[in-house]
């Protein structure tokens, strides 16, 4: 399958021709090709973009017409959601009834909660504030975005992206990770049969260092959002200062799951298999730490361990499969080098470590372990892992509890199990996270804004704050003197008269 890129309207190759190949987890083969772009790539891109925004038809449209887009798009979507669902599994590894069930029927509904919400923006009411005129508060698009997907939620980030971009009225160069472009690029012929106008959306593959970078410091740009690790963040941050550029950021995650005394443990152990496993634990929000009261910790750890070894690994099309393989051989190393650490830091598996995978023939899998007797401090405990990888954490008091969960750079996600309200409602509040689940740990709808504290980055994805990231008030003040000098004139020459 030899891909395109989307720029201006056009669906072309890189100018110099250049192609990357996109790469199945499975066995390493190559499933696709994608033209690697360049600076001059995404340059023209952005031009596009530029050109787009400034005299286009689609920022000046009332928002009604872009909504109907965004509905024809949903439609179209939801036409094709088999096909897309198994592309994205394909490429990514993530199961297929995950990607079918879940990520996308949630982008789905992303678009049409975005066609209806952008219908409802407003600013504050047109007020005398000075007294000689009124001021009028305007809410505009920001203008030219650069969004950046990461690779564990390929088409759904790009929706979390595109779907407040757009439907503000902002024109938008996508640039998504280039182990995933497949979906996003199918993203891009959806909105395009949707009826979006030329150069409104622009996808560029290729790679970060060089198509990303060349978005974040081009002053053409108006807004960076990126999704990615704090790492790039970082990167993002100093290149997009050139320029002063606005930024969005959805970083790592090392999300606690604290279980006090009280909690029910049943629900608890049930919350820790998908909050831990979910997408093969390449998910910021997963539920990394296991933050266990110490009368309740052996207690849970055995039903873990015995619920870990009903997960079944294997093909991610297979609508049995729990656990998918990594997303490509070079995470799957990552994330085994790292409970490797763990182990020479002290800690214990309690779980039968890759056994489980290496019965499998083939594909980049990381059977789901558990590492024991973490300490707060150890590297396994402070970086992400990415992987389906969880590390047991112990504690005696509330206090205590809350320290080790905020204990880390990261302040994505977390969740509290108790039974107690006073309880949960005391370790939400202190709890330094953009989502905080009392008694679960995932669920986000549509209408619900997800966004980090701390290094994990700021601004949001989805809700109607998303809508706030991607615009910006202007005030407009009317004289209604009809004066040539005003009362206040004095005050920077002359007298009062
Ligand atoms: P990554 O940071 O390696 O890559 C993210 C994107 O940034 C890719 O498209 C990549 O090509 C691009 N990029 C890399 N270097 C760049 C540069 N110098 N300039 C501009 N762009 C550049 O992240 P990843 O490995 O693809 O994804 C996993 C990470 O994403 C994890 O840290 C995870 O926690 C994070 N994540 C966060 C959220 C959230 O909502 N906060 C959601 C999903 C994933």
């Amino acid at each position: 399958m030899a891909e395109k890129m989307l720029i201006d309207g056009e669906w072309v190759h890189a100018a110099r021709g250049a192609t990357q190949q996109v790469v199945s987890p499975m066995d390493g083969r190559t499933i696709a090709e994608v033209p690697k772009g360049d600076r001059d790539d995404m340059r023209r891109a952005i031009d596009a973009a530029r050109r787009a925004f400034d005299v286009g038809p689609w920022p000046r449209l009332p928002p009604r017409a872009r909504a109907e887009v965004y509905l024809k798009a949903a439609k179209i979507f939801g036409d094709r959601a088999a096909q897309i669902a198994e592309l994205e599994s394909r490429n990514q590894g993530k199961t297929i009834k995950q990607a079918a069930d879940a990520d996308i029927p949630f982008s789905i509904d992303n678009l049409v909660f975005y066609a209806g919400a952008c219908r409802t923006l407003d600013a504050k009411s047109p007020a005398e504030f000075t007294g000689d005129g009124t001021t009028i508060f305007r809410r505009e698009p920001v203008g030219v975005v650069g969004s950046i997907t990461p690779w564990n939620y390929p088409i759904m980030m790009a929706v979390w992206k595109l779907g407040p971009a757009l439907v503000t009225g902002n024109t938008v160069i996508l640039k998504p990770a280039s182990w995933t472009p497949l979906t996003s690029l199918e993203l891009g012929k959806i909105f395009q049969e949707a009826g979006l106008p030329s150069g409104v959306l622009n996808i560029v593959t290729g790679p970060g260092e060089v198509v990303g970078d060349e978005m974040t410091r081009n002053a053409k740009v108006d807004l960076i959002s990126l999704t990615g690790d704090t790492a790039t963040g970082r990167k993002v941050m100093e290149a997009a200062s050139g320029s002063v550029k606005r930024l969005q950021l959805e970083l790592g995650g090392k999300a606690p799951f604290v279980v006090f005394a009280d909690a029910d443990l049943a629900a608890a152990v049930e919350g820790a298999m998908v909050g831990g496993f979910v997408n093969g634990g390449q998910d910021c929000t997963a539920a990394t730490r296991l933050i266990l009261h110490k009368e309740v910790k052996a207690r849970f750890l055995k039903h873990l361990v015995e619920r870990i070894a009903t997960m079944r690994l294997g093909d991610p099309l297979s609508r049995t499969t729990d656990v998918g393989p990594m997303v490509h051989r070079s995470h799957q190393k990552k994330v085994l080098d790292l409970v490797e650490t763990g182990v020479r830091e002290g800690a214990k598996l309690a779980t039968p470590g890759q056994a489980a995978a290496e019965k499998l023939p083939q594909g980049a899998y990381v059977a789901p372990t558990v590492l024991n007797d973490v300490a707060p401090d150890m590297a396994v405990a402070q970086q992400e892992i990415f992987g389906p990888v969880l590390d047991v954490l112990e504690f005696e008091t509330f206090d205590e509890a809350l320290e080790i969960a905020n204990g880390v750079p990261y302040g994505l996600a977390g969740s509290l199990w108790t039974k107690d309200v006073r309880t949960a409602i005391r370790g939400a509040n202190a709890l330094r996270a953009g989502d905080v689940w009392i008694n679960d740990h995932l669920p986000l709808g549509s209408e619900t804004p997800h966004g980090g504290f701390k290094q994990s980055g700021f601004g949001k994805d989805l809700g109607t704050d998303s809508l706030n990231d991607y615009t910006v008030v202007k005030n407009i003040y009317i004289d209604l003197t009809g004066q040539a000098r005003k009362g206040w004139h004095y005050t920077v020459y002359g007298d009062p008269a």
